[in-house]
């Protein structure tokens, strides 16, 4: 037997096991199937988790992002005001079976929550406190594209353990000193055979392959420098009904509402597709139409953020693809930037 310590391996049936340990120390979150949605929930056993997805329809920024959160509740005195407590503020987690697109949304939403001189202590506690075990991905979705923006079906960024699914066992691969101490908890598990990494790295390879979505977002930013005024933007957004589906399913897409009430703070996720987004006390809306709202939700993700943090704002989830009731592609709408002539 070969001894390498970065890898372990776990038999499947051993996993829920594994989770109902976890959750003796830790608030654990899990896929969970419940009809047809799977979505990240919080588990107290093993047999909850459900693994066996290609991507879970809701993504797992809830669990540090939730949809509707109370970040703190307060007493109003004759002077001043003071906060009770900050029920947003959590203790351990583990956040398990996260797809690499999913958990490459972190790293970015990471730079977006602690830049500039005001950090989210709301967002930024949850990722301290939380260690992230992700699950790799064997069969990539047709409309997935993580491969055209940084990312790749078995990445590990973002991640403390990456498991990797070698039919009837998981690898478990050492990411991060987090990671390790987590793995020492469980000195049952077996160590990796030569063999399990080599299954591993075969699937791997034939995962990457089977990204057939390809979308070059080189040049793009640049592209769109000059494309704020540009008529492309009266035909996209034509068809759009300003849903929002697209920025609630998409794992990067982060803005929200605050709402001061009865003695608490909520903060709710909101949508720059929606026409209230930037209305105005007056009555003045800076992005009256659904065409500048469009325009802001692409050059956020593929001009102002590269600008800012170096990157696209986009893993290539492709659930905006699938979720979308009229069928606007993102891929499309990249493509038909990058074909602009003379830009
Ligand atoms: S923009 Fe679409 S493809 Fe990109 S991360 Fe968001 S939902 Fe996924
Ligand atoms: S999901 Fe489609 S229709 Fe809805 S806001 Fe997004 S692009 Fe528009």
């Amino acid at each position: 037997m070969v001894f390498i310590v970065k890898w372990k391996v776990i038999e499947k049936s051993k996993l829920p096991v594994l989770i109902a340990e976890l959750a003796k120390e830790f608030e654990v979150f899990a896929p969970v199937k419940e009809k047809n949605m799977i979505s990240f929930e919080r588990i107290s056993s093993g047999n909850e988790a459900y693994l066996d997805f290609r991507n879970t329809k809701k993504p797992p920024k809830e669990v540090f992002f939730p949809q509707t959160e109370t970040l703190f509740t307060y007493r109003t005195g004759k002077k001043d005001v003071e906060i009770v407590e900050s029920p947003a503020i959590k203790g351990k987690m583990v956040l398990l079976g996260v797809r690499p697109c999913d958990a490459r949304s972190f790293v970015l939403l990471d730079k977006f929550f602690s830049s500039g001189e005001h950090k989210d202590l709301y967002y930024l506690e949850k990722r301290k406190n939380t260690a992230i075990a992700g699950l790799a991905c064997n069969r990539p979705l047709s409309t997935c594209f993580c491969t055209s923006v940084g990312g790749s079906p078995f990445g590990k960024e973002g991640m403390d353990l990456l498991l990797q699914d070698i039919n009837d066992k998981y690898l478990i691969e050492t990411v991060t000193k987090r990671g390790k101490e987590l793995v020492k908890k469980f000195p049952w598990l077996k160590d990796a055979e030569k063999a399990d990494i080599d299954k591993a790295k075969k699937l791997s390879e034939e995962a990457e392959k089977a990204v057939k979505s390809k979308v070059s977002v080189n040049g793009v930013s640049e592209k769109l420098d000059r494309m704020f005024d540009d008529p492309l933007w009266d035909q996209i957004y034509q068809k759009c009904l300003g849903c929002g589906v697209c920025t609630f399913f998409c794992p990067t897409c982060c803005c929200f509402d605050i709402l001061d009430e009865k003695g608490k703070r909520d903060r709710i996720w909101d949508s720059c597709q929606f026409s209230c987004f930037t209305l105005q006390g007056s009555g003045h809306n800076p992005r009256p139409s659904g065409k500048e709202r469009m325009r802001q939700r692409i050059m956020h993700k593929f001009n102002y953020f590269v600008k800012n943090y170096g990157e696209s704002f986009c893993v290539g989830c492709g659930r905006c693809v699938q979720e979308c009731p009229v069928n606007l592609d993102i891929r499309e709408v990249i493509g038909a930037i990058s074909a602009r002539q003379g830009k």
